[in-house]
């Protein structure tokens, strides 16, 4: 297969243990920076650019947006779908992960365990939406925040309302959540390629900190799921659409409760604690679905099966 990775960066380590594992499988990789595609927006004759180079001829293509460029990287991969070529994970599930408000309440109507939840624009009532989620303590999270940075945990209602009030003053949309504190600082991140989760490790936050993110200091070792964790795990990559994502999710008193479900998930944490060639496993997934598109185009009329994956 030819397969574009859409990276900013092939030093990454995760973009370049794709292009590795694909290239140990016989495929053809090119990495795009996404930044640099521009695109002609046709009906008849969609077609991408770069660097004066007409793109044709891929079969698939491994988006590695980063958040700061969704917007754009995601247009990117909307154009390689109106030219047939099949994404590892469709621009729309993308989209709709990266919107946290979007996400949690699609993960709620389907009735995937939580953290009690408030957003508010410019509530006249702090005290109000303090008291929506149980009180202090509690989490405040900045709804562009990644990696852990404008996670907020405030311990009394008075700490509470000032940082509310804070974030609010410099038009900040935030989000309020239930403490859950017997996760103790931890969380669990759960790999899914298509319906499995092929490996899980828990992260700890560096000593006196609420937060596990990697990148905060924390560490991560392999860990064993529940079967009740392993389903909602699954059952959250599927709400969200994604083939291949990391979920996120916390050990509270009334089960599992979603953080977060990631479209581009790194690889060096997982593979370190797992010791799996998950990059591996990415590429035997696209193989797959591939060869499964390719003979349902088969048995489609020709006329339909040359507009498949339009739109
Ligand atoms: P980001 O997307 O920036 O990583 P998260 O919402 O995932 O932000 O929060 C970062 C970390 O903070 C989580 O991995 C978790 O360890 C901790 N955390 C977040 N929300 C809560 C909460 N409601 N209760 C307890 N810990 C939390």
């Amino acid at each position: 297969m030819k397969i574009a990775v859409l990276s900013r960066n092939t030093k990454l380590y995760s973009t370049s243990r794709l292009v590795e594992a694909a290239e140990a499988r016989g495929h053809q990789v090119r990495v795009l920076d996404v930044l640099r595609c521009y695109m002609n927006i046709t009906s008849h004759n969609p077609s991408i650019h770069y660097r004066g180079e007409d793109l044709t001829g891929f079969d698939a293509v491994i988006p590695r947006i980063g958040a700061s460029v969704t917007f754009y990287g995601t247009a990117v991969l909307r154009q390689f779908e109106m030219m047939n070529v099949m994404p590892l994970n469709e621009s729309v599930a993308i989209s709709r992960s990266r919107d946290k408000l979007r996400s949690t309440q699609l993960l709620a109507r389907k009735g995937i365990g939580l953290p009690v939840t408030g957003f508010a624009n410019n509530p006249d009532d702090i005290a109000d939406l303090i008291a929506q989620v149980g009180g202090a303590p509690l989490v405040i999270k900045l709804l562009e925040g990644t990696q852990g940075i404008g996670v907020v945990l405030a311990e009394t209602h008075n700490a509470a309302e000032s940082v509310i009030q804070a974030f609010m003053g410099l038009k900040a949309n935030i989000m309020v959540q239930e403490f859950i504190k017997e996760a103790g600082g931890s969380d669990i991140r759960c790999f899914v390629v298509g319906d499995k989760v092929v490996a899980a490790m828990k992260r700890q936050g560096a000593d006196g900190e609420f937060r596990s993110n990697l990148h905060r200091g924390g560490s991560a070792e392999l860990v064993r799921l529940t079967p009740e964790e392993r389903s909602t795990a699954i059952r959250a990559a599927k709400i969200m659409g994604l083939n291949v994502c990391g979920v996120d999710m916390l050990r509270s008193n009334h089960g599992p409760v979603i953080m977060e479900v990631n479209s581009s998930p790194g690889l060096r944490g997982i593979e370190a604690a797992s010791g799996k060639d998950i990059a591996d496993l990415i590429i035997q997934f696209i193989e797959k679905r591939f060869e499964s598109l390719e003979t349902s185009k088969d048995k489609l009329p020709k006329a339909r099966a040359r507009t498949r994956g339009k739109g």
